[in-house]
């Protein structure tokens, strides 16, 4: 066994396997795996194994796709052909038209990546798997490459592979600790000797946290108990000669693929349960959970409904296994967030249709840094402290109970919440709020117009189209108030501070006492990593904000590249304040009415920032808008947040002041064409891609990925961001979907909605340069259907930032 290498993967299941090839495809050899037992000892040896295309984003779309295209591969390999049922297909049900506005969407999104799914009617959907009944079928989407591999096979294949550029694997090799070095590079202990290494992957399935604790890491990861029944030989299977595809039922909870002349079919019943979360027995290896036919015999009826033939068909084999769950159901895959040169690859639900593509990610993230993909779906880093142990259990058992159904667009799922809340949360219930959820964190999205109101969650308009119209009016011709809580807000001080900020942004920082300015910060392949604005308390105190969601991921990146001298220091202040923002032409007023000194536009401009009083509460105000109206950030510390709401509620009362909630923000803001981090701005595209030129300033002597950015530069835009306007009022387009020329796509959405103050129906999205003019004439798909749409100027609202400035 070898005692040093550059990266030392821990798990031989599919993730491990997969992660060390990549590795090694990325140009990487000196890597090792180590596995406890044999390889695939964990889950991976006893999947349903199913291979599915169909992704909610474009990122786990494209990562399936790397998947197919890899197994299709290694199956036909002269040397080492491995079983693979390529190209079965597959249905996903629905049994309402409101699922099939879903499946219209993916499908759009899908065919702009080049995958073709289809959609389909009931009775195709029963043409073209013989088993199944219409009854209660409204249609389908078809995935044709659907298929099937065998897990051990594939896990096998890709090690062989590995080994032949370079990898080692070492077998019965438990690790028992993790010593990291003060260089952050790791010694890897296992009950055969250490082994140093720069880097470790946590590949280890349902034991992810046994090796998290070694770290100090608690990975937001839950197992859940896993059923599948195999049956006997069903004579319609055994008369045909193609196989019959695979089946997704999101509101019968099950699936079912063919398995030689019977079904394999798999059961989310509601009255699931969690596994192992009280420790694990260390002899748990290629063993299986007891099986539990009542727990899932409420579905099986359903199974029966669907496909009654089964009625009169044994069972022969029924598997129970631990199943992996993140929080939000998507993996972690990516840096271990507060740590160096440690990485993971677990919480994969559908590992292995997925781990070929997790897999390739990885790798490139940890040799380049980042991925092809922006990766923030699947970052390890969206989930913050919240996501403890009680919490993942909840969402886990919620996730098992939704499986296959995707999230509506601004849809919440109930379990576990609330989990961060403020002061005035309960303050805003009361008020009639209904909330959404950013990193753990109760957002007021609107208030209800009446306590019974509720949400059809939809892909089109709903109801709560005239509720937030209702919303924007007040602020754009009154004034409105709203919380934005975790906010993420690191305090930077110290002698270098700016000095290193200049640095890290690639625009110019702003020096001066009491301005503050927007700024983006860079990968080193000079595409955008994130966004923040820093406000100047004083000559060496700045405030850093970003999105709610980019706590750990922004501490991470800033951290990694502090100076070792010392000279700056961070400190979060996330989760100690909160922002009131007060916006409209009377916000002024409000102001100046609960805080004492002089709030004119000339003492205090757009772009200022000053430590006040609001009522007897201690605050930081900034004049910045998000929403294109005269507006001020309240910066207050939680503990008297209360307080300082009364104040301001007591103030606008005078002057009809109403709460308004993120969903006119986001409307707002898409009329001023502001984009969004981790919608509009990704690290596939470089600022100027993303229409950021005026935040970037190349006469700067060095800024993290300048010398990339110039090269990019030279070559021109691969695509550029633009705001649409739609010709339809039905509904939004959604992130993902096409925006087509003559036919073909030219690019995709990345953000919509509507635009109240403009009454037009707005999307923005990135498209291929030529098309990118405002005046341009492109379709954009709306559930499914192109529309007429134009290219439009980024600003549909107050160009001129007059209202702002007012
Ligand atoms: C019943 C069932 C059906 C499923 N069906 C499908 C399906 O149809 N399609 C699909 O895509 N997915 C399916 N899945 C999920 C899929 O099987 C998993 O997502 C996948 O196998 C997980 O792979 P993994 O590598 O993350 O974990 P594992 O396969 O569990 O591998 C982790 C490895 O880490 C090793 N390890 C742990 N601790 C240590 C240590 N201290 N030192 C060294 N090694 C260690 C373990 O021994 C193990 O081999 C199914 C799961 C179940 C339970």
């Amino acid at each position: 066994m070898k005692s040093r290498t550059r990266v030392v993967v821990i798990g031989g299941g599919i993730a491990g396997c997969s992660t060390l090839y990549h590795l090694t495809q990325e140009g990487w050899s000196d890597v090792v795996l180590v596995e406890r037992n044999e390889l695939t000892s964990g889950t991976t040896w006893h999947s349903a194994a199913q291979v599915t295309n169909f992704g909610v984003t474009p990122t786990m779309l494209g990562l399936k796709s790397h998947s197919i295209r890899l197994y299709k591969e290694l199956s036909e390999d002269p040397d080492f052909p491995i079983n693979y049922h390529h190209g079965d297909g597959g249905i996903r049900l629905a049994n309402s038209e409101s699922l099939m506005d879903g499946y219209r969407h993916f499908a759009s999104q899908a065919k702009g990546m080049g995958v073709n799914f289809e959609i389909l009617d009931a009775e195709e959907c029963a043409r073209r798997h013989p088993l199944i009944t219409t009854e209660n079928l409204v249609g389908g989407l078809w995935d044709p490459l659907d298929g099937d591999i065998d897990p051990a096979q594939l896990c096998q294949a890709l090690v062989r592979r590995a080994r032949k550029a370079g990898a080692e694997v070492y077998r019965h090799t438990p690790v028992t600790g993790l010593t990291q070095r003060p260089d952050d590079s790791w010694i890897v202990h296992t009950e055969k000797g250490d082994i140093d290494c720069e880097i470790v992957v946590n590949a280890c399935g349902y034991r992810v946290n046994e090796v998290g604790a070694m770290m100090g890491v608690h990975h937001p990861v839950m197992s859940m108990e896993h059923q599948y029944f195999l049956t006997e030989p069903i004579a319609e299977l055994v008369e045909r000669v193609t196989r019959v595809p695979l089946l997704r039922c999101p509101f019968y909870d099950f699936y079912s693929r063919q398995e030689k002349k019977g079904l394999l079919i798999g059961f989310y019943e509601q009255a699931c349960k969690t596994w192992g979360m009280d420790g694990i027995d260390p002899n748990f290896v290629n063993a299986l959970c007891p099986s539990d036919t009542d727990r899932v015999l409420p579905v099986l009826e359903n199974v029966f409904r669907r496909m009654p033939v089964l009625q009169e068909i044994g069972i022969h084999t029924i598997v129970s296994g631990p199943i992996t769950y993140s929080v939000d159901g998507a993996p972690l895959v990516g840096p271990i967030p507060g740590k160096r040169n440690a990485f993971c690859i677990i919480g994969l639900r559908a590992g292995l249709g997925e781990g070929g593509g997790h897999g390739w990610l990885l790798a490139q993230q940890i040799v380049h840094g980042d991925a092809c993909y922006d990766t923030w779906v699947i970052d390890p880093r969206r989930f913050t402290g919240h996501a403890n142990v009680e919490l993942c259990a909840l969402k886990a058992i919620e996730e098992y109970q939704n499986e296959f159904r995707f999230l509506y667009p601004h849809e919440d799922r109930p379990a576990g919440r609330p989990v961060k809340t403020t002061p005035l949360t309960p303050v805003l219930a009361a008020e009639g709020a209904e909330f959404g959820v950013v990193n753990g964190w109760e957002r007021m999205a609107y208030i209800k117009p009446s306590p019974d109101f509720h949400e059809t969650h939809s892909f089109r308009f709903n109801e709560v189209f005239q509720v937030v119209a209702d919303e924007v009016a007040a602020v754009q011709t009154g004034v409105g108030l709203t919380e934005v809580n975790g906010f993420n807000r690191f305090e930077i001080t110290g002698a270098g501070a700016h000095d290193w900020l200049d640095r890290m942004m690639c625009g110019k920082v702003t020096r001066k006492v009491g301005k503050v300015g927007l700024g983006y910060l860079l990968n080193h392949h000079g595409n955008v990593k994130t966004e923040a604005t820093l406000a100047n308390l004083d000559a060496t105190t700045i405030w850093y904000g970003s999105a709610a969601a980019s706590e750990y991921h922004d501490m991470d990146w800033l951290q990694m590249h502090l100076p070792q001298d010392g000279s700056v220091q961070i400190r979060s202040l996330t989760n100690e304040h909160t922002i009131l923002v007060l916006a409209g032409p009377k916000a002024r007023e409000v102001l100046s009415s609960v805080s004492r000194g002089d709030w004119s536009a000339k003492a205090f401009p757009w772009l200022s920032v000053r430590r006040a009083f609001v009522g007897i509460a201690p605050a930081v105000v900034m004049s910045v808008s998000f929403s294109g109206e005269l507006a001020y950030e309240i910066h207050v510390p939680n503990n008297q947040l209360y307080a300082a709401y009364l104040a301001l509620r007591k103030a606008g009362a005078e002057h009809g002041m109403r709460l308004f909630g993120s969903h006119a923000v986001e409307s707002m803001r898409l009329e001023k064409g502001y984009r969004q981090w981790k919608a509009d701005l990704i690290t596939e595209f470089n600022p100027f891609e993303s229409g950021l030129d005026r935040f970037v300033d190349l006469s700067k002597p060095d800024f993290i990925g300048k010398d990339a950015l110039l090269k990019m530069n030279a070559t021109g835009p691969r695509r550029k961001l633009v705001s649409m306007v739609l010709d339809c009022t039905h509904a939004p387009t959604q992130p993902g979907d096409r925006i087509l020329q003559d036919g073909r796509a030219v690019g995709a959405v990345t953000s919509s909605g509507w635009g109240y103050r403009t009454g037009k129906n707005i999307a923005l999205g990135y498209i291929e340069p030529a098309f990118a003019a405002p005046g341009c004439e492109v379709m954009v798909e709306v559930v499914g259907k192109p529309i007429s749409a134009k290219v439009v100027p980024e600003c549909l609202y107050d160009p001129d930032n007059a209202r702002v400035r007012a």
